[in-house]
């Protein structure tokens, strides 16, 4: 049987300091949520630190505005579950579950316990929710530039370790400045987040296509070679061509020139670029609309 469930856990700055004043368990529990603003570390740290007081064979945390699910341990008949939230700020849902029932008193030292995670919670939160914004292009609503680089110098790496392919693709709206020119800039705004949605809706895993600058996507297809991310590339160069953009009375549209490139030998992530971004321009010079691959 399911002890409680969606109980609402919002605690006041009040009940916490009262708590961990009068509390060396909470105390050491506070402390111990103070060395990480990953959500699983949080999670993880704190039920370890209460298995001793609030024995659980499992426990599960989700977190939808972040897509988290962590699961851990083995789910069990019994439950309790919490939803976490604290000055309107959601937290996430917390579930502990093990073979017997939790007693009442075990539940109200739990509900006492969970002070201790509420803010650091929220510091996460708030950190994660920092960090998105950070890699969000607020145009497009791609990942930027930043996150490109921080995401190519990894996805190099692990290619390297592994030995795995890994692709790129360079994406350059053609004569995108006639459309700023003849229709304005509010226009070209339009055009662009919509060519960076049509991009995302054609590629595995929103995750893949940056904004590089201007005009300019990069999609990182990790384990695609050159004649994968070919089929890609022209899959997407296809799909740009077929799309109409209404704007106002008028229908635009758009095509775009795409180059293709695959890490070889000792290639740094930089040439990587490079060659992709030199096979967009030799597209361009073919007469646009089309797809290169790198020699
Ligand atoms: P090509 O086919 O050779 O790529 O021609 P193009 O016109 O697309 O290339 P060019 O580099 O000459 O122009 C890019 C234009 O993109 C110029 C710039 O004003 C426009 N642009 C860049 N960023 C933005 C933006 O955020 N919003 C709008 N509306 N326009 C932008
Ligand atoms: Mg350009
Ligand atoms: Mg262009």
């Amino acid at each position: 049987m399911k002890e409680q469930s969606a109980e609402l856990a919002v605690v006041s700055n009040k009940t916490f300091e009262a708590s961990t004043a009068v509390n060396l368990h909470h105390y050491d529990i506070s402390s111990a949520l103070q060395t990480t603003l990953e959500f699983d570390e949080l999670i993880g740290i704190f039920c370890n630190k209460i298995q001793a007081t609030i024995p659980h064979n499992g426990v599960e945390y989700n977190h939808p505005l972040f897509n988290m699910h962590y699961q851990r341990g083995v789910m069990a008949r019994h439950s309790c579950s919490y939803v976490l939230k604290v000055e309107e700020q959601e937290l996430g849902e917390l579930k502990l579950t093990r073979t017997q029932r939790f007693g009442r008193e075990e539940l109200k030292m739990l509900e006492s316990l969970l002070c201790c995670l509420i803010y650091p919670l929220r510091n996460a939160t708030l950190f994660q929710q920092a960090l998105r914004m950070a890699y969000t292009d607020p145009l497009t609503k791609t990942n930027n530039r930043a996150a490109f680089n921080d995401s190519l110098q990894r996805e190099v790496k692990r290619a390297v370790r592994h030995g795995q392919h890994l692709s790129l693709v360079f994406v350059d709206i053609d004569h995108f400045k006639n459309i700023n020119d003849q229709y304005g800039h509010a226009c070209g705004d339009l055009a662009l987040a919509s060519v960076a949605a049509w991009l995302r809706d054609s590629v595995r895993g929103s995750d893949a296509v940056y904004r590089f600058g201007g005009e300019e996507f990069v999609i990182l297809l990790a384990d695609t070679d050159i004649d994968g991310a070919g089929i890609i590339a022209e899959r997407l160069r296809a799909d740009i061509e077929s799309h109409t953009l209404a704007y106002g009375m008028d229908v635009l549209n758009l095509t775009a020139s795409l180059g293709v490139a695959t890490l070889q030998g000792d290639d740094s992530a930089e040439l990587l670029v490079k060659r992709a971004d030199k096979a967009m321009y030799a597209a361009k010079q073919r007469g646009r609309n089309r797809v290169e691959l790198a020699a």
